[in-house]
């Protein structure tokens, strides 16, 4: 396959640092957004940049085929994370360098080298005028930092943005078969306090009689799971979708070796419930994690304390059919239960976001696999997300569309660290997948 003029494309966005975590590349950030604009102006698309709010500006572009023919709403991000010689990068992070079969560079997958490969393909088939669907892009840049006003932003432009299928290229293959992601995670980010004096108290005074805030706080974690590694509350699995036969065998399908993921992680043994796999129960079971604890003095030395106050940051995977509010309130409960009278407590938390789970029965599903397969001579995996994508939960819910998201990047691309890689044969294969779907 010639890929030479897809790879002199990738080369000139890639030069452009559009690093949106530091805000000394403002201008790299806006020269990207325009380079997108131009070569799809060059393609033929109606296309802009929009700027609101605080964010950088989204990219919004539009080619209409016919009005018979169906849209297609493609998501991408283009800005990138930091990257610099220093971090170890083996050639220029901002340079697009081919080296073993792969292009190696900052954004070669994660989002530039993705969306490209549609932008590309799509270019190609308007100049052969093959292309099967009325095309839009989305394309912003701030996915990186966290965009918080992109629901926003979707539901003021409904108009501009009202497609039939969204699709989303940003995440990586499993086992370089062709991966399409079907659910993913909600998540609820909680802070418990607890507080068991007015301030921290001499240890030699008051120690043995006052009661100790991080012990306290201590006892309270070790109640959240049982021995079965499941949570203890029960109300914390109602309504949980079941894991039905079909995805049980989906993800025993995936290769797992314990060996190579204790070399990879550090990890010796996994906490999964009875007769669930590592897919299993991180795609599609909730579970409830402290994601950090802070309590009395840590410093150099010592300081001989009981701690008045403590506090754990708990962060909530949630799984479909979970309400978020309502595993707050569970939690709350549980704390409430399992708290003595003797200590002050609260619970913060922050706006939560549901899980999602694709319909793969639809038409346009049960075809974008049947094509994933051609594409990639190979059965299509349906991956159970354990993290959240907030944009899908968007389009959800602002557009009421289901996002098609077929991702394209090895395990081993090493996204957000040092030689972020695009494997050429994965590309290939992206690029057949993209070209098969898009063409008439
Ligand atoms: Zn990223």
């Amino acid at each position: 396959m010639d890929i030479s003029e897809y790879k002199k494309l990738l080369s000139e966005i890639i030069k452009l640092k559009s690093i949106s975590t530091d805000s000394q590349y403002k201008d790299d950030v806006l020269k990207t957004a325009e380079w997108i604009k131009q070569t799809l102006v060059g393609y033929g698309f109606e296309a802009q940049t929009i700027t609101e709010g605080k964010m950088n500006p989204y990219v919004v572009a539009s080619y209409k085929v016919s009005d018979d023919a169906e849209t297609v709403l493609i998501y991408g991000h283009y800005d990138v994370q930091p990257a610099s010689k220093e971090d170890g990068w083996s050639s220029d992070p901002f340079e697009l360098t081919e080296r073993k079969g792969k292009l190696i560079a900052r954004g070669a997958i994660d989002n530039k080298g993705q969306f490209m490969v549609h932008l590309y393909t799509i270019g190609k088939l308007i100049k052969q005028g093959k292309l099967k669907y009325n095309v839009k892009f989305l394309i912003e840049g701030n996915e990186e930092t966290g965009n918080t006003e992109i629901g926003d932003f979707i539901a003021k432009n409904l108009d501009l943005l009202a497609a039939d299928y969204v699709m989303v290229s940003d995440g990586e293959t499993t086992a370089d078969r062709p991966t399409i992601d079907v659910g993913f995670r909600g998540n609820v980010s909680l802070t418990v306090t607890y507080r068991t004096a007015k301030n921290n108290l001499h240890s030699g005074i008051y120690g043995g009689a006052a009661p100790s805030a991080p012990m306290e706080l201590a006892k309270l974690i070790t109640k959240i799971y049982n021995d079965k590694n499941q949570v203890s509350y029960q109300s914390f699995y109602n309504g949980v979708a079941e894991v039905t036969q079909e995805e049980l065998e989906n993800n025993k399908s995936i290769p797992f070796d314990m060996s190579s993921f204790t070399n990879q992680t550090g990890i010796r043994q996994l906490k999964t419930e009875e007769g669930i796999d590592f897919f299993t129960q991180t795609g599609l079971r909730p579970m409830i994690t402290v994601s950090g604890i802070q309590s009395g003095y840590t410093g150099e030395g010592y300081s001989n304390i009981v701690p008045g106050t403590a506090f754990a940051k708990i962060n909530i995977r949630l799984v479909a059919n979970q309400d978020p509010e309502k595993v707050i309130q569970d939690f709350t409960k549980f704390v409430e239960d399992n708290t003595p009278e003797y200590v002050d407590w609260d619970i913060e938390s922050e706006s939560p976001c549901k899980a999602i789970k694709m319909d793969t029965s639809s038409a346009k599903f049960q075809e974008v696999k049947e094509l994933a397969e051609k594409a990639y001579g190979d059965k299509v995996l349906f991956k159970y997300v354990g993290g959240s994508i907030p944009v899908i939960n968007d389009f959800k819910e602002k557009m009421g569309q289901e996002t098609i998201s077929v991702s394209m990047a090895g395990e081993d691309c090493n996204m957000h660290g040092i030689d972020e890689n695009f494997s050429i044969d994965l590309l290939e294969k992206g690029l057949k997948f993209s070209e098969l779907f898009f063409s008439k």
